[in-house]
């Protein structure tokens, strides 16, 4: 039997470069804070609390914090892979916090383009979820004004003023046929528009591969958080081409039975799952069947 585990499987570039990040502070001795949990991943999260990781929730809360409550020992602050907005970095600034950016290089690029356009005078319409921190990051670079939408209602719904400029920017992990749906309707309103397409093509390489190995394969399984969205999207994927589909947020959830007519197995994982989950899963599944 072969076990085949997705080479875009667990944590994209960005994700992991922030999650090493972490653990390369934690080694220096300092007290590290990161601002937001780093990932979405119930597992990461536990095992950097145990390290002495503190999470800064928000801004109201990095508002009421002094130097000395965050940097007892010389210690920092991490931005996640999701980015903030510049009146965060302007805070940090303020209260003479050392500051490490592992904000993800895709979405600093995005912040470039809604700073450079809103100055220049654009309205910026966000296409992605508003209540996505990513987004709230993104709205937090545009002088005004700013829209952010997520569905064609909120599209057909909009009205620039009169000789407004619109630059649209897309929220890196959004669907790229909705996004370009969205954009049409606002091209269709003959408005004069730049359009950034600054969707991460990490998603979509994890999707189309998961699809393929599901395919091929007898079993799948798929490993990631009970709320992580693109876990849901991956195994939903998988088990549109495998009947045979687990959804597994550890190896302890894995209740593998395994007939002997199988002759792949199939593992991929969502954005979140770090790779030690990943190999645990694999090593199990070649050592036992
Ligand atoms: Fe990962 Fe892409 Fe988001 Fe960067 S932009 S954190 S690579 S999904």
């Amino acid at each position: 039997m072969e076990v085949v585990v997705a080479k875009t499987a667990g944590f994209c570039f960005g994700v992991k470069r922030a999650v090493d990040t972490v653990y390369e502070q934690i080694e220096t001795g300092k007290a590290v804070h990161t601002y937001g949990p780093i990932v979405h991943n119930g597992e990461v999260v536990k095992d950097l609390e145990e390290k002495g990781v503190k999470v800064i929730e928000n801004r109201q809360e990095l508002e009421q914090m002094d130097r000395e409550s965050i940097q007892p020992n010389n210690g920092t602050v991490i931005i996640r892979a999701h980015g903030v907005s510049e009146e965060v970095y302007q805070l940090l600034e303020e209260k003479k916090l050392e500051c490490i950016d592992a904000t993800c290089p895709f979405v600093k690029k995005i912040h470039r383009i809604v700073q450079r356009h809103s100055k220049e005078g654009c309205h910026i319409v966000i296409i992605g979820n508003g209540a996505h921190p990513e987004v709230e990051g993104i709205r937090g670079w545009a002088q005004a004004p700013v829209t952010v939408v997520e569905t064609q209602e909120q599209a057909q719904n909009f009205v620039a003023k009169e000789g407004e400029k619109l630059c649209i920017v897309a929220q890196t992990t959004f669907n790229y046929k909705k996004f370009q749906d969205l954009v049409e309707i606002f091209e269709k309103k003959g408005y004069d528009i730049i359009v950034a397409n600054t969707i991460c093509n990490a998603t979509k390489e994890r999707q189309e591969e998961a699809l393929e190995l599901a395919a091929k394969a007898d079993v799948m399984i798929v490993i990631g958080g009970t709320h992580s969205s693109n876990t849901r999207k991956l195994y939903e994927l998988c088990k549109s081409r495998c009947e045979s589909t687990y959804y597994i947020q550890t190896l302890a959830d894995l209740k593998l039975d395994l007939p002997n007519s199988v002759e792949l197995v199939g593992i991929t994982a969502g954005a979140s799952t770090p790779n030690k989950i990943i190999e645990e899963v694999q090593n199990y599944v070649r050592i036992n069947f």
